[in-house]
């Protein structure tokens, strides 16, 4: 199982910078990536077929979209589909982003259709989970992680290529503010996570990566990595200069 590196650029660069700092990436990452991973660059809609161009020779390079709708085609204005993502030379996309669960409202049962359909479609989706900190507080993290990813995977079938399906732990309190979870808190969530994807997926469930995400930084992306169940990083802030981004890819 490779590691997963993937860097969520949300809505940030322009056309020209997303195609600057991914050509400026690749340079600085393709002769020193470990064997045993893979670099994902999730710009925003915008600048997927540039990015994509612009990596398109770097071995170990995969681009992905940072959300889509639920259907091929059709009067969904604003929307983008499976279809026309990887019509753009992306592979992978996210569901169940925190920003989209609590700034744009989508429901964990909207996350499931969004995830099935993804796969269905012949994405490769990371399902992204993770608890608010007053769910920490209140002692509810093994209740938020079990609802989001029963209600994520709902449609998800049993038999699912586990290549193809990725879990993105991210609780929300970390995401940005530069408080990073203490190893414990993440090892913990991860073996939750783990546990539930075997329940789901049998012995396939222990071949699905499990990213970490929040506050991952150039600093703390070694120690991070070493934990268990930990299969990659989903980094936002310090994903957006390719000097930062290629600092921790190599840790
Ligand atoms: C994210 O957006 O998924 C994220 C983890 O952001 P940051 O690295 O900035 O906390």
């Amino acid at each position: 199982m490779k590691k997963l590196m993937a860097a969520n650029w949300k809505m940030n660069k322009t056309l020209a910078e997303a195609g600057a700092t991914a050509t400026d990436l690749a340079a600085r990452v393709e002769q020193r990536l470990a064997a045993d991973r893979e670099v994902l660059i999730i710009p925003p809609f915008t600048a997927l077929a540039a990015v994509a161009k612009a990596v398109s020779g770097a071995a170990g390079f995969f681009v992905g979209a940072q959300d889509f709708y639920p259907k091929d085609k059709g009067a969904f204005t604003g929307e983008i589909a499976p279809a026309q993502i990887l019509d753009c030379g992306a592979v992978y996309a996210l569901t169940g982003h925190s920003e989209r669960r609590h700034v744009l409202g989508e429901t964990d049962a909207f996350v499931g259709q969004k995830t099935a359909y993804g796969l269905g479609s012949g994405l490769k989706v990371i399902l992204c989970v993770g608890e608010r900190i007053e769910e920490r507080r209140a002692g509810k993290v093994e209740e938020v992680l079990t609802r989001q990813l029963l209600a994520g995977l709902a449609d998800v079938p049993r038999d699912q290529d586990p290549e193809n399906l990725v879990v993105a732990y991210e609780p929300v309190w970390a995401i940005g503010t530069g408080e990073v979870a203490g190893p414990a808190e993440i090892v913990e969530a991860h073996a939750l996570v783990r546990s539930r994807l075997g329940r789901k997926f049998g012995a396939n469930g222990g071949k699905i990566r499990i990213l970490y995400g929040g506050s991952v930084k150039p600093e703390n992306c070694a120690e991070i990595m070493s934990l268990d169940n930990v299969d990659g990083v989903l980094v936002g802030g310090a994903s957006l200069s390719a000097e930062s981004f290629s600092a921790i890819v190599t840790a």
